[in-house]
C-alpha cells in the first residue's frame, strides 16, 4: 500500500474527528456565513506528484476554499428551490459514504441496500398519502426523474402504435401537452430525442394563474382526433406555486388515452399537511410523479425520486435495461435499479431520506412544510407593509414573486436584487412574470424564522436608499 494512504489510514480516526469538527463549525456558523462571495479561485493548481495525505489536503481547504464556500443551506438562501440538511440527513448522507454500497438488485448476495431503497420509498409513499400501486427509485434530482418518467412516457406512446422505440428509436411524432413545464421537462424532452421545441403550450387558467386550463387541455385532446399524448403537469410551478387541477385530470384520463406525468418537485410535500394537501388531491392517478428530496425534505443534494405505477414496469425495463436478453418472467422478481432508470453504479441514495423521515416522522416534515408557508405569508406581508414592493402573484404555498412597485421601477428590479444578493445576507432569483421583471424568494429551509425575514427586510430597506428608489 502507498505510505500516505497507509499513513491516513492509520489517522483515519483523527482525520474523521476534524472533519466532524469541522462540520460542526460550519453548521453552528451558518447564520453568519454569507449568501454570496466576491471573491474567486484560479483553478489551475498543479497536482502534486506526493500525496499530501488527508489532513494537510483539509488544511488547504480550509484555507483557500471554505472561506469561499456560501450558507446554501443556510435560513436566508431563498434562491431557487434550495433545501438544507436536517441533522438526520447528514448522519444518512455520511453513512451513505462511509458503507459506500452499490444500490442493485434486491436478492443480490451480501447486500440489502437494494431493500433498503424499497423501504424508504414505502415510507415516502406513506408521508405523501400515495398508495402502493407505485414503484418508487432514487435519481440525482428532479431534472433526471423528469427524464426518467418521461423516457418511461415515450416507451408508451410508441407502445400504442405497436413499436418499440427504445429498441428501434423513435418512428412517430409524439404529442405532449404542457401548460407550464419545468425548465428540466423541456430538457428532458431533448435528452430523450423527442425534441425540446415538440411540445403543445396549452393555455393557463384566466387570471393571475400558472395551471392548466381544463376547458383548453380539452380541446386540444379532441383536435388529437383520439391519438394518444403525453401530459406534463404541474404540483407546484416555480414562480408562484400553482398547481394543477388533479380531479378534473383524473376525470378526462377516464375518456382518453394519455400518459400522465406530475412534476410535483417541491409542491408534492403539500400532501404532508392538512392545511395543504388539497393541492395536490387526485393525485394519485397520475402515471408517473417526480418528487425532489435535497428541497423540501432538506436532505443533501443529490436526492430525488420518481414514482411510476407498478402497472408500467415492463415499460420501464424496456426503457432502460441493461442487457440485451429479452426479460424472462416476472420482472419484479429479479428486480435490479440498473434495468429501470438511467444510472448503473448507484450509491445508497435513499439512506439521507430513510433516517429523516424515522428521525422527524410525518409531524416533524408537516412542521416544517407549515413553517415555511407561514415564512411565506409573512414576508409577503412584510413586502406589502413596506410600500416599495408589490406582489406579481399570491403566495399559495411557500414561493413568493414579487417586484419593486410601479412600472417606472422594472429597470431597476436587476440593478437591485444584484446590490442585494452582493450584500450577502439573503440570496434570492431573478424571475419573469407575465412579461415583468420580478424576484422570487422559496421557502423550504427547515431553519428559517421570523427573526430571518426581519434581517432581510432591513437589507432590503438599505438597498432601497442605496439606489435611491
Ligand atoms: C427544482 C425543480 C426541478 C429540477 O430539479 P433538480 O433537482 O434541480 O434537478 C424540476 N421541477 C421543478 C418543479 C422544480 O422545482
Amino acid at each position: 500500500m502507498n505510505s500516505i494512504l497507509k499513513n491516513d489510514l492509520n489517522n483515519l480516526s483523527t482525520i474523521l474527528d476534524r472533519t466532524k469538527q469541522q462540520g460542526i463549525d460550519f453548521l453552528n456558523n451558518l447564520e453568519n456565513v454569507p449568501t454570496s462571495t466576491k471573491n474567486s479561485i484560479d483553478p489551475t493548481r498543479e497536482l502534486n506528484e506526493l500525496g499530501l495525505g488527508s489532513l494537510a489536503a483539509l488544511e488547504e481547504f480550509n484555507e483557500r476554499l471554505a472561506p469561499l464556500l456560501v450558507s446554501s443551506p443556510g435560513p436566508r438562501y431563498w434562491g431557487f428551490v434550495t433545501g438544507g440538511s436536517t441533522p438526520a440527513s447528514i448522519v444518512g448522507d455520511w453513512l451513505a459514504t462511509v458503507y459506500d454500497q452499490n444500490t442493485q438488485a434486491i436478492k443480490a448476495q451480501g447486500g440489502v441496500s437494494a431493500l433498503i431503497e424499497f423501504e424508504t420509498i414505502h415510507l415516502l409513499l406513506q408521508l405523501l398519502q400515495l398508495p402502493d400501486t407505485f414503484l418508487g427509485g432514487f435519481v440525482t434530482g428532479a431534472t433526471m426523474s423528469n427524464f426518467t418518467c418521461l423516457g418511461v412516457a415515450r416507451q408508451w406512446f410508441g407502445k400504442q402504435f405497436g413499436k418499440d422505440f427504445a429498441k428501434n428509436g423513435i418512428s412517430e411524432s409524439i404529442n405532449i401537452l404542457t401548460a407550464t413545464p419545468h425548465s428540466s421537462s423541456i430538457k428532458s424532452l431533448a435528452m430523450l430525442g423527442i425534441g425540446s421545441n415538440n411540445y403543445t403550450t396549452l393555455k393557463t387558467i384566466e387570471g393571475n394563474r400558472e395551471a392548466i386550463d381544463i376547458a383548453d387541455l380539452e380541446k386540444n385532446i379532441q383536435n388529437l382526433n383520439g391519438k394518444p399524448f403525453i401530459l406534463i403537469s404541474s404540483a407546484g410551478t416555480v414562480n408562484t406555486a400553482d398547481f394543477d387541477d388533479f380531479e378534473a385530470i383524473s376525470r378526462l384520463k377516464e375518456k382518453y388515452n394519455f400518459w400522465w406525468h406530475i412534476d410535483a418537485a417541491f409542491g408534492g410535500f403539500a400532501a404532508v399537511s392538512e392545511k395543504f394537501k388539497h393541492f395536490v388531491e387526485g393525485w394519485e392517478g397520475a402515471d408517473s410523479i417526480t418528487i425532489d428530496c435535497h428541497k423540501w425534505l432538506n436532505v443533501p443534494y443529490e436526492s430525488a425520486f420518481y414514482l411510476i405505477k407498478k402497472e408500467h414496469t415492463s415499460l420501464q425495463i424496456e426503457t432502460f435495461q441493461n442487457s440485451n436478453a429479452p426479460y424472462l418472467g416476472n420482472p419484479l422478481e429479479n428486480f435490479n435499479y440498473l434495468n429501470v432508470l438511467p444510472e448503473n453504479s448507484r450509491r445508497l441514495r435513499a439512506l439521507p431520506v430513510w433516517f429523516s423521515l424515522l428521525a422527524y416522522g410525518k409531524e416533524g416534515f408537516c412542521d416544517i412544510v407549515e413553517n415555511s408557508a407561514a415564512m411565506a405569508l409573512h414576508f409577503g406581508n412584510e413586502l406589502i407593509e413596506d410600500g416599495n414592493f408589490e406582489l406579481l402573484a399570491p403566495i399559495r404555498l411557500n414561493n413568493v414573486c414579487f417586484t419593486l412597485k410601479g412600472n417606472h421601477n422594472q429597470e431597476k428590479v436587476s440593478a437591485f436584487l444584484t446590490l442585494l444578493n452582493d450584500k450577502g445576507k439573503v440570496f434570492m432569483t431573478p424571475t419573469v412574470y407575465q412579461n415583468r421583471k420580478g424576484i422570487r424568494a422559496s421557502f423550504v429551509n427547515w431553519r428559517t424564522t421570523e427573526k430571518d425575514i426581519r434581517i432581510v427586510m432591513d437589507e432590503m430597506k438599505e438597498t432601497i436608499l442605496d439606489l435611491e428608489i
